[in-house]
């Protein structure tokens, strides 16, 4: 796209161009020197978008805004530069899935383009080469929303294939909004990790100044190579500003807010650490228990029982609905401690008859269920319906297909699925993991 005529005036005037070096002082006495970015349809009319040393992009107004022309970068300079192994540096494996994170801006185009190749990756992060050698793999470019089991089973397949060649860690660029998904499954199908499966995603594409992608990736390459975690866990932004990303269980983790860039928060946990930036160096800080890396070779175990539902229970629930989506089980998401609507029990009968698998999470996300204060949680309970403690309703859902498709019985089922696995429930919950959202002042 063109751009729009005040920043096409501006950069005439300098003589300046797409990717040529720029110093831009703005009306605010600021001065700000980077790379000139293409305009975005999105893009404000009156905003000139520059990629600074570090790797972010700020938008800057040029309305009193004077720019001068610091170098022209002739256009092989702006090629992709190659992540040749550096000695001594801990090979980290990249395994792009899609979504926004693994994405780079062509400067010629102004396209956001999936990375596709280690050398793209290296230009669109050019920080990354000091942290890891890298190598990079495609598995496939899908919005996260369309991943299915299957997906997550071929992820496994993967991550086991880097270890298997010798990556200290492995890193899976991944869309935001199912992440949680994925790294449950990761949890339950990963046995016996030598290194730190990092899932790591962003939510606001590269193109734009707020991105929150190259801090994010550098911060999962960070953990990916700088740790001998043995678990499977997310990394995103911990705060609105760009000062750390958060280090997140892969069991007890969610995305909590449609767009902020700290919208992924451990519940019922606390993050097993942080990773800091100081001048700006990713600076990774463990600081709760973890599982340490073993030997290896990993283990993939993935077999899952597709046939589970997750109903939402809410006013006006109709037991047919229950029936007619219960297949081999059903994961509930109750109200409160863990309830469903009296009227609906005739079905809970139907599905114990039948000999479902149904357990009870609840949509409070934040504490366990309690099945023992009130009637209905007895009555329920009477009815087979096994309570997911303090599991996230995503996670129960998961680990119920895993659970079926690994027990005999219906007995067998109920005692794996309330044996803590992948760190996904424990006995006590910290009252402590509530996030507490910023009141303004
Ligand atoms: N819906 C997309 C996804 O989850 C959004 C892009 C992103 O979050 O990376 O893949």
């Amino acid at each position: 796209m063109d751009y729009p005529e005040a920043v096409a005036r501006l950069l005439q005037e300098a003589g300046a161009g797409l990717g040529d070096e720029v110093e831009v002082r703005a009306a605010d006495g600021r001065v700000w020197k980077g790379l000139v970015m293409e305009h975005h349809a999105f893009s404000a009319p009156h905003v000139l978008t520059l990629k600074l040393s570090s790797g972010y992009n700020v938008g800057v107004a040029v309305e009193g805004a004077s720019l001068r022309l610091a170098r022209k970068v002739p256009a092989r300079e702006r090629a992709p530069k190659s992540t040749a192994a550096r000695d001594g540096l801990p090979v980290v494996s990249i395994l792009a899935t899609g979504g926004t994170i693994a994405s780079y801006v062509d400067y010629r185009t102004g396209a956001v383009h999936p990375v596709t190749s280690p050398e793209e990756l290296a230009s669109a992060v050019p920080e990354l080469a000091h942290t890891a050698s890298l190598r990079t793999r495609i598995v496939f470019s899908m919005f996260s929303e369309d991943l299915q089991p299957e997906h997550w089973q071929r992820i496994a397949r993967e991550v086991k294939a880097e270890f298997d060649a010798g990556a200290h860690g492995v890193v899976v660029t991944h869309g935001t909004d199912t992440m949680q998904f994925t790294a449950a499954a990761l949890s339950f199908f990963l046995h016996d990790l030598p290194g730190p499966v990092v899932l790591v995603g962003a939510q606001r594409s590269s193109d734009r100044p707020s991105s929150d992608a190259s801090m994010n990736l550098h911060a999962a390459v960070a953990v990916a190579a700088g740790t001998r975690l043995g678990e499977v866990v997310v990394v995103m932004h911990g705060d609105t500003s760009d000062a750390s990303c958060l280090i997140h269980r892969g069991t007890r983790v969610r995305k909590m807010h449609t767009s902020r860039r700290d919208a992924f928060q451990s519940l019922n946990a606390l993050p097993l650490g942080r990773v800091d930036f100081e001048a700006n160096r990713p600076v990774v800080r463990l600081t709760e228990p973890h599982r340490h890396a073993g030997k290896g070779p990993v283990r993939v175990d993935d077999a899952m029982n597709e046939r589970v539902a997750m109903i939402q229970s809410y006013p006006g629930l109709w037991p047919d609905h229950i029936e007619s989506v219960v297949l081999d089980g059903v994961v509930l998401v109750g109200t409160g401690l863990g309830h469903v609507a009296e009227r609906t029990f005739p079905a809970m009968e139907k599905l114990q008859r039948e000999g479902k698998f149904v357990v009870m999470a609840s949509q409070c996300l934040s504490g366990r269920v309690n099945m023992n204060v009130y009637s209905t949680g007895r009555d329920l309970q009477r009815l087979g319906v096994i309570p997911a403690e303090d599991m996230l309703p995503e996670v129960a859902y998961v680990k119920a297909m895993w659970v079926l498709a690994h027990a005999k019985t219906r007995d067998e089922a109920r005692r794996l699925f309330l044996t803590p696995m992948a760190g996904e429930m424990d006995e006590r919950t910290d009252v402590e993991a509530f996030p507490r959202p910023e009141v303004a002042q």
